[in-house]
């Protein structure tokens, strides 16, 4: 699940910080206010370590097509 967690918080950073931004306007991307950094430094989360989109193709067709689903049915087993 390390991709899924990996990509669910750092999608969401990326999208709280970016509200953020949107709600200073024009100033946030004033340095002074500091939002314009954090709007960066949780956009390089989605990047490195392998962007969210790759892992994501990986994990769902790699990983949980390698046994023809076996494991997600399992996963999903009552
Ligand atoms: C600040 C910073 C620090 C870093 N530190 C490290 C480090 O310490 N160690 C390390 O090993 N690496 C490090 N990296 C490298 C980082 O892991 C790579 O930049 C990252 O894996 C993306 O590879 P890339 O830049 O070649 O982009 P690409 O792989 O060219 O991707 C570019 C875009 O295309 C998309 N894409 C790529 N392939 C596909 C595909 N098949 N289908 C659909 N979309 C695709 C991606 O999602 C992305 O949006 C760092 C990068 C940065 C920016």
């Amino acid at each position: 699940l390390t991709p899924v967690i990996k990509a669910f918080i750092t999608d969401n950073a990326w999208a709280a910080t970016s509200e953020c931004l949107q709600v200073y306007g024009g100033h946030g991307f004033i340095a002074e206010w500091g939002m314009e950094q954090y709007v960066r430094d949780s956009r390089i989360n989605m990047i490195y370590e392998g962007t969210n989109t790759v892992q994501s193709l990986d994990l769902l067709g790699r990983k949980i097509l390698m046994d023809n689903g076996a494991k997600l049915r399992k996963f999903g087993a009552k």
